[in-house]
């Protein structure tokens, strides 16, 4: 069991106005850490005022990336508790980054505990407005002040929460995607299904020629042939061929393994849809596009939750996905996600985890 000092801050912030909270512009009044010591293990765990950190300029994160992280959120229910969406996943893909990444395993109990205690010290900063939540991110960085090029042995592990508004507070807005060809974001054997930010650095360079060209993401293909879907922006992808529900296998190494992702395949499932996992041509879509069979496609992921794609960009061929417009599949994942997320609908599947 972890033992978790806290130090309650004297001097809490004024909370932003729930209207206006955008993403990951606020922080709350405290956040949790702990120290990593090479033959120690983790220790000094903590719930402290929110405050910056004091790193040598050496120290092995800045120059080498040795880093990860993670995103989950707290939600409020109507009946005024808190509650987390499937956290055991998000600790579950925490410690296989940590193995990619050489980064020391952490124990599931304690992460979980971590997240709760920080979430529960914070919990007037959970907002209550429709769709607004408290997003959770947990990271890891190494901390050695050395610029050899090695594991390193001592690391900072994490948690800052951030108030965030709806995403849609206009209502759910297919976005217009971007079929990226030249960039790509990950490859076989890298460190696409883990989720760090050497792989965010990777994919900026097409998300701004994307938008450069009025597109709000960008479809990455496979690294190597440049023809397998992976990824839509930092979302996993789901197409809907007549009738059919696909989405690219995890099978290849180059895909983060979405807990969105694998709850919508779950419900999917469980309303009696053919769900397949497999192997996806970018032309696939686009013929089935040109046959009228291209019935939906949306991605997934935390944040957004489902965010339909209303028009796909292939080389300057605009293809135009169910008239622009949400599909029926999409809105009820969203729906249902949202509904379990938020407490309004009954959690048959046991995915929540009360914070209080
Ligand atoms: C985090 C992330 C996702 C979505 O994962 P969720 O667990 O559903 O939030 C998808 N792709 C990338 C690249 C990611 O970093």
């Amino acid at each position: 069991m972890i033992d978790i000092k806290i130090e309650r801050t004297t001097a809490p912030k004024q909370k932003p106005d729930q209207s206006k909270l955008g993403f990951g512009n606020y922080f709350t009044d405290h956040m949790f850490v702990m120290n990593y010591t090479e033959g120690e293990g983790w220790h000094d765990a903590r719930v402290i005022p929110y405050q910056n950190f004091s790193l040598s300029p050496a120290a092995m994160v800045f120059h080498y990336a040795q880093e990860m992280f993670e995103g989950l959120k707290a939600y409020k229910t109507p009946d005024g508790h808190v509650q987390l969406f499937r956290p055991q996943k998000n600790i579950e893909r925490m410690n296989n980054t940590n193995l990619r990444m050489c980064i020391p395993q952490v124990d599931p109990d304690d992460v979980l505990t971590a997240i709760k205690t920080l979430v529960s010290v914070d919990k007037d900063w959970v907002p209550e407005n429709e769709g607004t939540s408290l997003y959770i991110r947990p990271f890891i960085f190494a901390t050695d002040a050395h610029l050899g090029v090695h594991v390193a042995k001592t690391y900072i592990f994490c948690i800052i929460l951030s108030p965030v508004g709806s995403y849609y507070p206009e209502g759910i807005n297919p976005v217009k995607i971007f079929i990226e060809t030249e960039y790509v974001r990950a490859v076989k054997g890298g460190t696409g299904y883990a989720k760090v930010g050497g792989n965010y650095a990777a994919s900026l360079i097409g998300q701004e020629k994307a938008e450069k060209l009025g597109y709000a993401q960008v479809l990455w293909l496979d690294g190597i042939e440049h023809k397998y879907i992976d990824e839509v922006g930092a979302m996993n992808v789901f197409f809907v061929i007549d009738g059919e529900v696909i989405t690219p296998t995890l099978e290849t190494g180059s895909i983060l393994p979405g807990v969105t992702r694998a709850s919508c395949i779950d419900l999917l499932r469980s309303w009696g849809y053919k769900v397949t996992e497999r192997r996806l041509a970018v032309d696939e879509v686009i013929a089935a596009q040109k046959a009228g069979k291209l019935d939906e496609a949306f991605g997934t992921g935390t944040a957004a939750v489902i965010s339909p794609i209303g028009e796909l960009n292939d080389d300057g061929d605009k293809m135009i996905v169910n008239g622009g417009k949400i599909g029926p599949i999409s809105q009820k994942l969203y729906d249902n996600l949202t509904g379990i997320q938020w407490g309004r609908l009954e959690d048959k599947l046991g995915w929540t985890v009360k914070v209080d």
